[in-house]
């Protein structure tokens, strides 16, 4: 007897084997039910193995609960590639692809009572009824002027149920049980006033026919590539439309549903006539609400599907095109198992299922642009902005001047970025302040002359750890002496660099106490509806000034703001971390998109104490191509990707010993016989040396290929016993070097 690998509904995510008889079609994504101890239990199939001799008896399953899998053969292909790719088990990436809600058997389609009229009794019937029974007549009255004549029983008044029943058996209404769907957005009533197409500059009018022709014939990924504000989204509409007219689904991934709210309601907006064939996948959405949006989606009701990483795994049928959008976010990667990154698993996905593939952004990541340059992927240019409007002005502060004039080694407002400030409040123009935050790791800078301690080998800014009183090089474990002063000038002011948004927000009420503003970072994530209330209030011209983190650099169009100060520019780009250069890019780039969106001309104002670096000079003259041609040449010197794979290996306990013992051990084990090309990093505390109570130790990897690396870590860990509360996890392809 075959037996298929089960993975038992419930949180503690049991798995066993059971057999089942051949004539039982099960298969990979089926529901089943099985015995479990002493009780039944319900479960997903993870995989099916042929019958072969295990020596001992396997339980049977009880029942098949549905004979048509949960996942389809290609979501099953994609699902076994990513565990071997990032080295995570089959069961976590099962346990992503199907939520838990679809996987559990309480969030069932919830059905209700309608009540139906049949036929109105005659005329002296009715006054019968009238006299006699007064809640059945009016019963009888309700029904007939409700739309379709019939009403939920729950809706008919208490005590509705007897009379419904006695209307019933005299043969005029019909009690019947419907399915519901529970409508997620329902509270927000949000009116969609329809969209139509507009015409497309020529620029736009080639790219939309070049992916029209993936769509009917898929070839090879599209990297829609252009400025911002070139009209990227009503490409991906117009695509989307095609699309559909061929009778085929639409898959749109964005970085983060609430922190792309304009996008979302522009896809609502065009495809209002289609009502509800746009199913949003919110992290908001109940479980219950999950469950009836993922049913229509496999069912092939929703033909548009709008989500964030996870949506990735939609079961959309007759898939026609994917959009990637802001395709360069780091929040594609998933910093929890399994770890993929939504754009690579998405351009995999449409390729198995051979459907068109969009990555969009205006600043693409190295890795896509790479691929264009390579032949793999088609590159498709937006070069004007569609409104006619010109990019704004960037201009560029050295911060090392006003920390002379001001006399102050933290200076957070330069002069001419407070009487810029000033200007905007008085005219009733609104400023957005961003300050990169990059949290916990700090670097060490000198006020004087911007020089920035470094590594020799990997060019990478060094750390400093406070518990050793040492600088270290992340990559590569180059540790080095706290210089007493400037290594370059000599001046003795040397000094950690960086201050957080709440310091930014004390001065400013300081600064402009007439001004009205809001913060938006993390903590002002955590409540439901405050980010949504505070973009909100700028919206609606109730604020003057908006402070944030990267956060609200993403698709945010306000015409009515027209300056945008990145309060410290140095803070990203001398992070332990090869793509600080490209994410200060990315970010000035973007934020310096969202000033001028209106008829109102916009104006950007960077601080920075390294003016010169690359990341900001390329950024001010909205050059991609110089900073791409720069940047990757440095790739390619450091073997950084897209030249070649990096991953990291993390350790944690809140045994700090043991922790570091049993990194030092790994590293032991990785560096024998290890594939060619590869090169793995000295054991070293992480640049986030303790989180949660717990220390952290990492190590680096990177390998010109990424099967070797993966394959070679995972032989280690797998014949590595860890201590009891030592947790190791693997990231491969990884984005966060903390
Ligand atoms: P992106 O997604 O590239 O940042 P958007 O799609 O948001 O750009 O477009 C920027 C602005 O230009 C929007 O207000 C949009 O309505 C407008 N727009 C886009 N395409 C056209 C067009 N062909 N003609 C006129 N306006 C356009
Ligand atoms: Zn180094």
């Amino acid at each position: 007897m075959p037996h298929a690998r089960v993975l038992i509904d419930g949180p503690s995510e049991l798995v066993f084997d059971y057999s089942f008889p051949d004539e039982l079609p099960v298969l990979p994504g089926c529901r089943v039910r099985v015995p479990l101890r002493n009780r039944p239990a319900t479960g997903t199939v993870l995989s099916i193995a042929a019958a072969e001799d295990l020596g001992f008896a396997l339980r049977p399953l009880t029942d098949l609960i549905d004979p048509s899998p949960l996942i389809t053969k290609e979501l099953l292909q994609l699902a076994e590639w990513i565990a071997h790719y990032y080295g995570s088990s089959m069961e976590s990436v099962i346990r992503s692809l199907l939520p838990e809600s679809v996987r559990s058997e309480e969030n069932s389609a919830k059905l209700q009572k309608f009540v139906h009229l049949v036929e109105m009794p005659t005329t002296e019937k009715l006054a019968s009824i009238e006299k006699k029974a007064p809640k059945q007549y009016a019963i009888l009255f309700l029904l007939q002027s409700a739309s379709d004549q019939k009403m939920l029983l729950s809706e008919l008044g208490q005590g509705a149920h007897s009379s419904a029943k006695a209307l019933e058996k005299a043969g005029f209404v019909s009690i019947v049980e419907e399915e519901i769907r529970r409508i997620p957005d329902a509270d927000m009533l949000e009116e969609i006033i329809e969209s139509f197409p507009l015409t497309l500059n020529a620029e736009q009018k080639n790219a939309l026919d070049k992916i029209c022709e993936h769509i009917d014939q898929p070839s090879k990924p599209s990297l829609l590539l252009g400025v911002t504000g070139s009209g990227k989204t009503e490409v991906y509409l117009q695509a989307a439309r095609y699309a559909l007219n061929q009778n085929k689904s639409v898959l749109v991934l964005v970085p983060e549903i609430s922190l792309t709210p304009q996008t979302v309601r522009r896809f609502k907006a065009r495809f209002a006539a289609l009502n509800d064939q746009v199913a949003v996948l919110h992290s908001h959405l109940s479980q219950g609400e999950r469950f009836d949006e993922w049913h229509r989606i496999r069912q092939g009701k929703a033909s548009i599907v709008i989500g964030a990483r996870s949506a990735i795994f939609a079961p959309l049928p007759n898939l026609g095109l994917i959009l990637v959008d802001e395709e360069h976010e780091n929040s594609y990667k998933q910093d929890s198992v399994p770890r993929y990154h939504g754009r690579d698993v998405a351009v995999l996905r449409a390729h198995i299922e051979s459907c068109a593939i969009v990555l969009g952004s205006a600043t693409p990541s190295l890795e896509s642009f790479q691929n264009c340059l390579d032949g793999k992927y088609e590159l498709l240019r937006l070069n004007q902005r569609a409104d006619a409007h010109s990019l704004p002005l960037v201009r560029v502060l050295d911060m090392r001047l006003e920390q002379q004039k001001q006399k102050n080694s933290n200076t957070i407002f330069s002069d001419k970025l407070r009487i810029a400030l000033e200007s905007r409040l008085e005219k009733g123009e609104q400023s957005i302040l961003f300050l990169n935050r990059r949290g916990f790791a700090r670097s060490l800078q000198c006020p004087a002359c911007g020089e920035v301690c470094q590594c020799p080998h990997c060019a990478v800014a060094l750390t400093y750890h406070r518990t050793d009183e040492r600088l270290i090089c992340h990559v590569c474990g180059h540790t080095a002496i706290v210089p007493r002063k400037c290594p370059s000038c000599k001046d003795p002011a040397i000094a950690l660099q960086g201050y957080g948004t709440q310091k930014v927000e004390d001065v400013l009420a300081k600064l402009l106490p007439k001004a009205k503003f809001a913060r938006i970072d993390a903590d002002a994530m955590r409540k439901k509806n405050s980010l949504r209330d505070i973009l909100n209030a700028f919206k609606a011209k109730k604020l003057d000034i908006l402070i944030g983190t990267q956060m609200i650099a993403k698709g945010l169009h306000f015409p009515n703001v027209t300056l945008v100060g990145i309060l410290n520019a140095d803070i990203g780009l001398h992070v332990p971390d090869f793509r600080a250069a490209e994410r200060t890019f990315q970010l000035i780039t973007q934020v310096a998109g969202r000033a001028g969106r209106g008829e109102l001309e916009g104006e950007v104002i960077v601080q920075t104490s390294t003016p010169h670096a690359p990341a900001i000079q390329f950024a001010r003259r909205h050059d991609f191509d110089g900073f791409a041609e720069q940047e990757l040449e440095f790739r390619k010197e450091f073997h950084f990707p897209p030249y070649g794979r990096c991953a990291v290996l993390t350790v944690r306990s809140t045994h700090e010993r043991r922790a570091e013992f049993t990194l030092q051990t790994l590293h032991r084990r990785l560096c024998e016989n290890q594939p060619k090309g590869m090169q793995i990093s000295e054991p070293l505390p992480s640049p986030l040396t303790r989180s949660h109570g717990q220390f952290r130790f990492q190590i680096t990897l990177r390998s010109p290929q990424a099967r070797p690396l993966t394959n070679h870590v995972q032989a280690v860990l797998q014949k590595t016993s860890l201590p009891e509360d030592v947790i190791a996890t693997f990231d491969m392809d990884a984005i966060n070097f903390s």
